[in-house]
């Protein structure tokens, strides 16, 4: 397929914000894709050329684009910069400078999807001497060759920014309405009409719950296309490549939260680190973040500790990664631990100087057996006979049978004790679902609810603070992908690195995500994430969500969240209608 098909598909997407009309867009499509292309189209529409799980990375930082730019169109860096400052998005820019030179030379021949895909994959296979080069011209080769408006989706695919609103749920309804004809969904004047809302629902059921199973909805439209619901059905979780975790809504006292999960219900601490799935096939472990992320080399002592003490050939296994002081033993904040996740030498020190203790608890596949739809009890005592627990090093999550509100109350005290962030309460008679924020299992974590924003802009500091950025904007995701505005903070960020989450950690992290500068204000990728703590949710005519936090604090990095794991509009309008009934 050209290339260009798949820009004129990005291009109408980005034209529009209806989730309704960029579904049937993708779908129509998708009916006409050959086989043979359906893998990198997928790949390409969300932006990507690996599947989220891959360790291979683009990783191409904006100042090589520009000098890619400056090979393919022979215009000076300066000038392109320029052009950078004025116009903010790289892309734009390309597609700028490339029309400016194409009126001068004849482009030489058309781009096929493959020929761009290929190419961008090789960026991430470089390792060693000249990488730098070989990367600047491997991109401008394909912008040498581009239309301005292919450049300027290469530019953006690049630099993992597409920003064509592909959010999960689109795609998902797009196979359906491409594959499955008989789910009955008709789009008609911007609309979709169902004749059979549960027979609909139903498709939609079969072809989310194949990408919760394989994370891969190039897997998922290929088989929907060549094997339908059946083949659908049979996709099933695979060892060595991450499912979607289970999540739990907040509830606000033992009260409500036994309610949902009834009685009598597992309660167990819930420890303040971070997700890791653990998937052992033979002698393979291998280790993913909640964000689809391989650690596995980042964490060779947690390796160790599930080598010796976890009896089975094959099995995945949830848990929580909790940090501890080596001199005391006593659990430490996830800050503390997270620059272990992105770290890529010195691991041993690191595992020494910030040790993990694994808190394990739930099995979702054990001995060649998927276990997603055995009940929560079962799943546990599979955990308790394989486990050889060592304290600090694997332990399963402490727990206890809950009875009523008194027994949760007193756990919970307990466990905040200890030290951590509350329990979660979990009920015995439940399948596993993954990816969903479904109530077989609840938090309860204290009065307001910390959320998770990302980093939209930042305002450079003055005075003493004028090399750092010091003011930054936060935003929420919507249902399209969209970063809404919900607020600036500067407070609960402080001035010295070993206090936490710094000015200088923070600058560090956002300049090379910078996308463009007007006087002392930058925009920024949305890439960082912060959990940040308020007194209260207002509305607010200022920002572009229409809420607002009023006296927002950070509280630390979230540097195992992606954007899109960001506290969702959804969720912060819960939130608001939530304080108001207090
Ligand atoms: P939150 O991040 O507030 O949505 O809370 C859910 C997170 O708590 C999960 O994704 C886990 O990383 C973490 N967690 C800590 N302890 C447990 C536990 N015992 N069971 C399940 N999740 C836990």
């Amino acid at each position: 397929m050209e290339y260009i098909k798949l820009v004129e598909v990005c291009s109408a997407l980005e034209s529009t914000s209806k989730r309704l009309e960029k579904t049937y867009i993708i779908s129509e499509f998708l009916k006409k894709t050959k086989t043979e292309d359906l893998n990198e189209i997928i790949l390409l529409l969300q932006g990507k050329v690996f599947p989220p799980w891959d360790e291979h990375k683009i990783g191409v930082a904006s100042r090589l684009i520009l000098k890619a730019i400056n090979k393919a169109a022979g215009i000076n860096i300066t000038n392109i910069e320029k052009e950078w400052a004025k116009i903010g998005d790289l892309g734009d820019v390309a597609e700028k400078l490339i029309k400016t030179k194409k009126q001068v030379t004849l482009f030489s021949s058309s781009l096929t999807v493959k020929k761009v895909f290929n190419n961008l994959r090789k960026l991430a296979g470089l390792e060693g001497a000249g990488t730098v080069n070989r990367k600047i011209s491997l991109i401008a080769e394909l912008l040498t060759s581009s239309k301005p408006i292919e450049a300027k989706y290469i530019v953006r695919t690049v630099l993992e920014e597409m920003r064509v609103g592909t959010a999960a749920g689109t795609l998902r309804d797009s196979i359906v309405w491409a594959y499955f004809p008989e789910a009955g969904a008709v789009y008609k004047d911007k609309n979709i009409e169902v004749k059979d809302r549960e027979k609909y629902n139903h498709y939609v059921d079969i072809v989310q719950s194949a990408y919760d199973m394989s994370n891969d909805f190039s897997l998922v439209a290929n088989t929907a296309k060549s094997k339908g619901k059946k083949g659908l059905k049979e996709i099933a979780i695979k060892v060595g490549i991450p499912i979607k975790v289970m999540l739990g809504p907040k509830e606000k006292d033992a009260g409500s939260a036994l309610k949902r999960v009834g009685t009598p219900c597992q309660a167990e601490y819930k420890y303040d680190g971070f997700r890791l799935q653990i998937h052992k096939q033979d002698s393979k472990i291998t280790l993913f973040t909640r964000r689809l992320e391989n650690v596995t080399k980042q964490f060779p002592e947690v390796v160790n500790y599930v080598k010796k003490n976890v009896k089975g050939k094959s099995f995945i296994l949830d848990s929580e990664a909790v940090g501890f002081s080596p001199k005391t033993g006593e659990y430490l904040p996830f800050q503390n631990i997270s620059q272990r996740i992105k770290r890529k030498y010195d691991i041993e020190r690191m595992a020494k100087d910030f040790p993990v203790e694994l808190n394990i608890f739930d099995c979702v596949y054990y001995n060649g057996k998927n276990m997603i739809k055995e009940m929560f009890g079962k799943r546990r005592a599979i955990i308790e006979k394989i486990v050889k627990q060592e304290p600090k090093n694997i332990v399963l999550a402490k727990a206890i049978i809950a009875k009523n509100e008194k027994d949760v109350d007193k756990f919970y005290k307990e466990s905040k004790k200890a030290g951590n962030e509350g329990v979660m309460l979990k009920k015995l008679d439940a399948p596993y679902k993954p990816g969903a924020r479904v109530g077989y299992m609840v938090k309860l974590k204290g009065e307001l609810e910390a959320i998770d924003a990302v980093i939209i802009a930042a305002e450079w500091g003055e005075g003493k603070r004028a090399k750092w950025l010091s003011s930054f904007t936060l935003a929420c995701i919507d249902e399209n992908n969209s970063f809404l505005e919900i607020g600036k903070v500067g407070t609960g960020i402080k001035e010295k690195l070993e206090q936490g989450v710094s000015f200088e950690e923070l600058t560090n992290l956002l300049k090379p995500l910078i996308i463009s500068q007007k006087g002392k204000n930058v925009k920024v990728k949305p890439k960082i994430v912060v959990e940040v703590i308020y007194e209260e949710i207002q509305k607010s005519p200022t920002y572009s969500s229409g809420y607002a936090l009023r006296f927002p604090r950070v509280l630390r990095l979230r540097d195992d969240r992606s954007p899109e794991d960001a506290t969702t509009m959804d969720y912060l309008e819960d939130l608001y209608f939530e304080q108001k009934k207090k």
